[in-house]
């Protein structure tokens, strides 16, 4: 951590002295830990970013996993740009009420903002637990990862792990989602927004990135959307890839999921040009678009008859393996149902119509195809239907 406070309750951020005066000030001065008022040990090395330390039998509720130079180095510069900006930025803030330390506080006019510098990995839980947190004393809390682990594939694409998952924002449900970078070392902040995942493992979306000191607070907020036009362009190369790689050695869903395309006859190169369409909420699902998206199709929509009818109900019972908890996502404030967005495009596809409230109607057949030549073409022409029509 980068403050202590004295013996005689001052804090200090250690930081803001010279190597010279840290010395001296190690010598009459005694530091303790503002969560748990135990004795910190100052350090202030030539490699590292001068902070405390807790001693190796600490109890402290707050106490760091070892973030390291790169952390510390990240949160104080994101202090500095903050109070640059003149506002009431508070680092290292201690909260008894929940027992939590979040790296910067700021208190705007009517809100009050945590900012969590994360460039280790925590559990799950641990993410869960502190956002409860902020939510329990109405805090808004925005979690900044660590540039280390931005994984950038191509232009607009990025790869996401199941533990950057957690770290998407939706602060309303039309702000696209969310993920925040920043790199210490070259002062480089990066929003990756309005993410569509092709696959689990891979999203594109719009990547912007500045200088922290190009950016002032509000920046954060601005909302940057892919083009309909980028989307589906890139979502044609996907499909592409899609329908034409080899089959290869499969495990896990993957190999369900073929077992289960076997048993109705079904092969990947020659399904329906309306299944693997990208919606926004797919991160809500714990399997590839493809899969339920099939099985949507094949086991409910294909077998009824043109002016019959199914729930969206029915398709989420069908589908309920499939679906992520909503506690996975605390920073999202929407609960865009994946299952239903696909409906909607099909909608505007014209296989089927909402007649009630969640209720549908099939309207003209699912087309299969016999060869993948013309699935291709297929695809290629559906696609383009989405683009010229927004
Ligand atoms: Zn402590």
């Amino acid at each position: 951590m980068l403050q202590a406070k004295t013996e005689y309750g001052n804090i200090i951020t250690l930081a803001s002295f010279t190597q010279k005066e840290i010395s001296s000030l190690k010598e009459h001065t005694q530091f303790f830990c503002p969560a748990c008022q135990e004795p910190v040990i100052a350090k202030a090395g030539s490699k590292m970013i001068p902070h405390f330390a807790h001693t190796s039998k600490s109890n402290c509720p707050v106490r760091e996993g070892g973030e390291g130079p790169y952390h510390e180095k990240g949160k104080l510069l994101l202090y500095q740009w903050l109070k640059y900006q003149q506002l009431d930025a508070q680092l290292e803030a201690y909260l008894p009420t929940i027992s939590q330390r979040s790296d910067i506080l700021i208190k705007l006019k009517n809100k009050t903002v945590a900012i969590e510098y994360q460039c280790a990995r925590i559990p799950s839980a641990e993410i869960i637990k502190r956002n409860k947190g902020y939510q329990r004393e109405g805090i808004v809390p925005i979690w900044i990862l660590g540039a280390n682990q931005f994984n950038r594939r191509k232009r607009n694409e990025i790869g996401i792990d199941q533990f950057q998952l957690h770290f998407i924002h939706q602060f309303s449900s039309d702000f696209p989602l969310t993920l925040y970078f920043f790199c210490p070392n070259t002062l480089r902040f990066i929003s990756f927004q309005d993410l569509y995942f092709p696959v689990m493992q891979r999203a594109m979306g719009k990547i912007t990135i500045r200088k922290l000191n190009d950016m002032v607070f509000t920046d954060l907020f601005n909302a940057s959307s892919f083009t309909r036009q980028d989307l589906f362009q890139s979502w044609k190369q996907e499909k592409r890839s899609f329908r034409i790689r080899p089959s290869r050695r499969m495990f896990g869903r993957e190999l369900m999921w073929n077992q289960w395309l076997y048993a109705n006859a079904a092969h990947r190169e020659t399904l329906p040009s309306i299944i693997y369409l990208p919606v926004s909420a797919q991160f809500r699902m714990k399997t590839q678009p493809w899969d339920w998206q099939s099985r949507l199709c094949l086991e409910i929509i294909h077998p009824i008859a043109a002016g019959g009818t199914f729930s969206l109900q029915r398709c989420m019972h069908m589908l309920r393996h499939h679906v992520r908890h909503s506690a996975s996502f605390p920073l999202i404030n929407s609960n865009a149902n994946p299952v239903y967005q696909y409906l909607q495009l099909l909608e505007q596809l014209r296989i089927i119509r909402e007649t009630a409230p969640n209720h549908f109607t099939k309207q003209n057949p699912i087309i299969f195809y016999e060869h993948i030549e013309s699935a291709l073409k297929g695809d290629e022409l559906l696609l383009d239907q989405f683009i010229s029509s927004s």
